[in-house]
């Protein structure tokens, strides 16, 4: 039987056919099924890749899903800013809203049809009630009652569709009474789920609330559009965050209901994101107390105009972000810590998540982009870290120079924006040289063996890094310097400072006239502290 979709399935529905879509075949699909609230947090950013590595590796689909029903905690520009961000991490879905596939659409609030009539197939069985309460009536009952939830020992002192005469129900939808669709949670009853990573769990039903399925706007609450629409999408299995585990009894009994657990996914409750001391779950809050991001790009409420800023933005390479992200709960069994896309695609196995929360830890963090600096070929991120020089204002100009001086500094940057500090004096003289640190130390004889260095210097025909050594060097034995006592100043003279790679291969890089200009510059200051 083909599967029926869109318009012609839910006229099935409407002329009460019974509606079970059977999965087309064993097919993989799993989903990522963000609401646009904001930012994304990197929590949800490991969800995605979960998702992600699971449907790459078993040839599946990756699908995203945009949960935005709830229309109060509506952020406009967060839909874009979540593809923003998996195309950044490399992890761009196969179904979206920009790409749309056979089981659109891709957004829930186009999708809301679909939700009224399984709500209502749900009443018409049994299994959801109306209800009437105004928003007062239940400020009242949990004024009254501590504690209070809507569910099986007090649902029956509401005002609803089980305990209202038929004909008073008749009434209030004639009157336009506004009304939400609860579940009916049974009595009893020990709910069961089978866990891809907490392996068997049961709940029990009688702790479960009656949940809004259909809110007073007619649009559907998370619960019910998940279900309905893993269905519809055929969703195998459900990779998403322990924070919705609560839920998951709820789901099951509604995949029950409506579709007799057939074809019901797969399910697998990622461990929390722990804060570094491991003391509860990492929150914004949290995050932007220690000093570290938490989005994995900047974002900007729209509201407020506040700008949180992103990883990307402190300067990370999503290689990195994505590697340290795997690590985040799962790991391969080896002491093996450096991951490729490709290669977490090979090796990931749910079976190797763990239950328990993973500690973030923002120095790892870092530890991770440094070690994917120094793999990264710098032509390739070099227009990257140029913008972070023309952002304070230096301007680059030999592309081929460039990319040498940052492949000579990589190696000593954790983030990006450290290649600014690291390399600026290629590009820019120094603004200050630390004269005092070699001012002390200052001899007659130092000073005639810069005078004939420049001399020197400018005849070499060739301005390479060994001549240049070579040169100094043999210079240094016939001066009778020690060479230690020669190599400071000459570093402060061209970069400034005490630090940096070698000071003969920063001489080649910054050229003949450069280097001399700043040695003679640094010279007649040194005659003049004397
Ligand atoms: N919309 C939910 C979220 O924002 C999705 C949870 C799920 O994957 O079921 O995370």
């Amino acid at each position: 039987m083909p599967v029926k979709l869109g318009k012609e399935r839910l006229h099935d529905l409407i002329n009460g056919n019974q509606l079970f879509l059977p999965r087309m075949n064993d097919k993989i699909r799993v989903r990522f099924a963000p609401s646009p609230t904001g930012g994304l947090h990197l929590g949800g950013v490991r969800t995605a890749l979960y998702n992600y590595l699971f449907a790459r590796q078993q040839g599946g689909q990756f699908i995203l899903r945009i949960e935005d029903t709830d229309q109060t905690r509506y952020v406009p520009g967060a839909e874009q800013y979540i593809l923003d961000t998996l195309a950044w991490c490399g992890i761009e879905p196969d179904e979206s809203p920009e790409k749309p596939g056979a089981y659109g659409p891709y957004r829930q609030t186009e999708r809301k049809e679909n939700y009224l009539l399984y709500a209502e197939k749900l009443v018409k069985e049994g299994y959801a009630y109306y209800a009437f309460d105004t928003p007062e009536e239940l400020e009242q009952k949990r004024k009254e009652i501590p504690d209070f939830q809507y569910n099986i020992s007090h649902r029956a002192a509401m005002r609803n569709s089980l305990t209202m005469p038929a004909d008073e129900v008749t009434k209030a939808f004639a009157d336009h009474t506004p009304y939400v669709i609860r579940l009916k949670v049974p009595e009893g009853e020990t709910i069961e789920l089978d866990d891809m990573i907490r392996g068997k769990l049961q709940f029990q039903s009688n702790q479960a609330d009656d949940k809004v399925l259909l809110k007073k706007d007619g649009m559907p609450t998370y619960h019910l559009a998940v279900v309905v629409d893993d269905y519809l999408m055929q969703i195998s299995h459900v990779f998403r965050g322990e924070e919705w585990l609560p839920s998951a009894p709820v789901h099951v009994l509604l995949w029950k209901y409506l579709f007799g657990l057939e074809n019901m996914p797969q399910w697998a409750h990622l461990p929390l994101i722990l804060k570094p001391e491991g003391n509860g779950k990492l929150s914004k809050r949290a995050a932007a107390q220690s000093g570290f991001p938490i989005f994995a790009m900047n974002w900007t409420d729209p509201q407020t105009k506040e700008l949180t800023q992103g990883f990307r933005e402190r300067g990370f390479l999503p290689e990195a972000f994505i590697n340290m992200l795997a690590l985040l709960g799962w790991n391969n069994g080896t002491e093996q810590e450096i991951f490729s896309l490709p290669e977490l695609v090979a090796q990931f196995s749910i079976a190797r998540v763990h239950k328990a929360g993973a500690r973030f830890d923002y120095e790892k963090a870092k530890w991770f982009n440094h070690e994917w600096l120094k793999k990264t070929a710098m032509s390739t991120i070099a227009p990257e870290i140029k913008n972070l020089f023309e952002a304070k204002g230096i301007t680059v100009e030999d592309k081929a120079t460039f990319i040498e001086v940052l492949e000579l500094v990589k190696d000593r940057c954790t983030l990006l924006t450290d290649f600014v500090e690291q390399a600026h004096y290629f590009f820019q003289r120094p603004l200050q040289y630390d004269i005092a640190a070699i001012a002390s130390k200052w001899t007659i004889e130092k000073n005639n063996f810069f005078i004939e260095l420049i001399r020197s210097y400018s005849l070499l025909p060739y301005w390479e890094l060994p001549d240049l050594e070579n040169t100094f060097r043999e210079m240094a034995a016939a001066h009778a310097i020690k060479i230690g006592e020669l190599l400071l100043p000459l570093r402060i003279m061209l970069v400034g400072g005490k630090s940096g790679p070698g000071v003969f291969h920063i001489a080649a890089l910054l050229g003949k006239e450069e280097t001399l200009e700043r040695i003679n510059l640094n010279l007649s200051t040194l005659s003049k502290t004397q």
